[in-house]
């Protein structure tokens, strides 16, 4: 029998449950995000696009570019599903590059230039990659890469093919919404990343509920920034939504944010009217608003997403912008990204933020370890299933079987497991409860401790590894490294990690014990380091 008939919920509680508070049916056409963007130009090619610094593109402008590229990738043999890494910082050229590989029917996958070669390398191979893309800046991190990862690679110099001679026409590929879109690789605890594989629909039906929730249908002149890192797949909606929806995309660069008051001068300068930024950004950004007051132009919508929101940020925000929308956003990468929206427009009155409820075309469920539904308000691992639900981790069966199952419920479907604890809210939200594994959060970077201290292991001379994070005050927090051996010093430590990881996975402070400290079942006792971690 499945799995629910053991559950011991009332008819009425499951029928609630499933169906009640299941998003509603909504209507998914057949067709992909970039059809709906070639639409849109079609109807109004002169209309801006997309800007950066002082550049700016309009429709037809940045279509033309996407179909350079689309034909280059074409000419090169690529065919439905085959992945083409974009190495490229963020930029129009970047925007072009990604259009460009959903026009070709490739899948799109983001490289950070700034990346380790191995780790880069490590991608290419996991995903059989063939086509890389890349600049000037780039180049040689993707030659690198290729060679590194023994793959039979062309690597496509981008600022080339648009200076070349390519028809800017659309290659009219039909591609199906059943196609693979997108892969994004994530953390993953035993040491190698996962790639997670979403598909058009699942990207299609996440881009429509952005439109609907963040309020980008049927109006002129919108403008959505563009801050998200290109390895997070937050960074996809922030371009496509508006460029689906007929609005335009502001690039906003990475040295602009971390000035904050840079960001600010952005919104207001570019009539930028939805933005999006990870709590621990909303918090420093609060800090100075509160000390330097300013009015924010047009925004009147504020996405935050990543990670879990402080009821204490909300209140600052509504104290400051009472007009100005907060949208907490909570998904997953391996869920085609968001799946459930909290649109507040002032304070809410319990003492904690909810992460919303189910949206369109998207079942949330509150599961125990055998995938029973757990009675309502009880706390269970969140699962989703419904087009969100992404194809797995590619080239990796064992990890997406794990995350990955039948959906109980609806026979036929899938699921997909988050690893997040929540519980059902009577009105139908959802409270976030944290983590069941040591997954966290870094300014909104996804990270999985144990692929930090599996690399830590493989230095000479490091006996025992363990990272904690320490939390700081407000949303600000800490990766903090302990290891004991003989001979390696912190320093020697941080630079082979930053040899090998992203900035963001390596930890501030390094700290070599004589023994790490262990549990009762001789565990490594992380309390303990955490609480260490605070004081030292
Ligand atoms: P995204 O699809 O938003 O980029 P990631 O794949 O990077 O997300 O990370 C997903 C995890 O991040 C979730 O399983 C959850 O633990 C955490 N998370 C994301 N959004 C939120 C939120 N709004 N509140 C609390 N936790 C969140």
């Amino acid at each position: 029998a499945p799995h629910h008939r053991r559950s011991l919920l009332s008819d009425a509680e499951m029928e609630t449950q499933l169906y009640r508070l299941a998003g509603r049916r909504a209507e998914l056409p057949r067709t992909t995000f970039h059809e709906l963007f070639e639409q849109r130009v079609r109807a109004d090619p002169a209309r801006p696009a997309a800007s950066h610094g002082p550049a700016t593109l309009t429709y037809g402008e940045l279509n033309a570019r996407a179909n350079r590229i689309a034909h280059a990738l074409l000419a090169a043999g690529l065919t439905a599903e085959a992945p083409v890494a974009v190495v490229l910082d963020r930029t129009l050229d970047w925007l072009a590059a990604a259009l460009g590989v959903f026009k070709a029917g490739g899948v799109y996958l983001p490289v950070r230039p700034d990346f380790p070669a191995d780790r880069v390398a490590a991608q290419l191979e996991r995903s059989e990659c063939r086509f890389v893309l890349a600049e000037p800046g780039s180049d040689d991190l993707a030659r690198a890469a290729v060679a590194a990862a023994g793959v039979d690679a062309a690597v496509l110099s981008v600022p080339g093919l648009l200076a070349g001679a390519g028809p800017g026409t659309d290659p009219g590929v039909p591609v199906a919404p059943e196609q693979a879109a997108y892969i994004y690789f994530t953390s993953g605890s035993t040491g190698a990343p996962k790639g997670a594989v979403c598909e058009h629909a699942g990207m299609l039906n996440h881009l429509l509920m952005k439109i609907e929730d963040m309020g980008l249908a049927g109006r002129d002149g919108e403008v959505v920034t563009q801050t998200a890192s290109q390895c997070f797949d937050i960074s996809l909606w922030q371009f496509a939504a508006p460029l689906m929806a007929g609005g335009s995309v502001r690039i906003v660069d990475t040295e602009v944010l971390l000035s904050v008051g840079g960001f600010l001068d952005e919104l207001t300068a570019h009539d930028v009217t939805v933005a999006q930024v990870v709590p621990s950004y909303l918090e420093v950004m609060l800090t100075h608003l509160e000390q330097w007051p300013r009015p924010l132009g047009r925004l009147r919508s504020l996405s935050v997403t990543g990670e879990a929101l402080k009821l204490e940020l909300v209140q600052r925000w509504f104290a400051a912008y009472p007009q100005i929308a907060l949208v907490n956003a909570y998904g997953a990468t391996e869920v085609s990204d968001d799946t459930m929206h909290e649109i507040l427009d002032r304070a809410p009155e319990r003492d904690f933020v909810t992460v919303g409820t189910s949206r369109r075309n998207i079942n949330t469920y509150v599961v125990d370890e055998n995938l029973a539904l757990v009675p309502l308000g009880s706390p269970g691992e969140i699962a989703f299933s419904g087009v969100c639900v992404g194809r797995g981790y590619i080239n990796d069966e064992e990890r997406t079987r794990q995350a990955f199952v039948a959906d109980p419920f609806r026979p036929g479907t899938r699921m997909y497991r988050t690893g997040d604890f929540g519980r059902w809210l009577p009105e139908g939200r959802i409270e976030f409860l944290g983590r069941r594994d040591e997954q966290v959060k870094i300014r909104g970077f996804r990270i999985e401790i144990g692929e930090i201290e599996n690399k830590l292991l493989t230095f000479p001379g490091v006996r025992e590894s363990a990272v904690v994070i320490d939390d700081g005050a407000g949303q600000m927090r800490n990766l903090v490294a302990f290891y004991s051996g003989d001979g390696p010093a912190p320093e020697q430590l941080r630079d082979f990690l930053a040899g090998l990881l992203p900035e963001y996975m390596v930890p501030t402070y390094f700290h070599g014990l004589d023994q790490l400290p262990l549990t009762e079942n001789g565990k490594i006792d992380k309390k303990v380091l955490k609480r260490l971690a605070g004081t030292l």
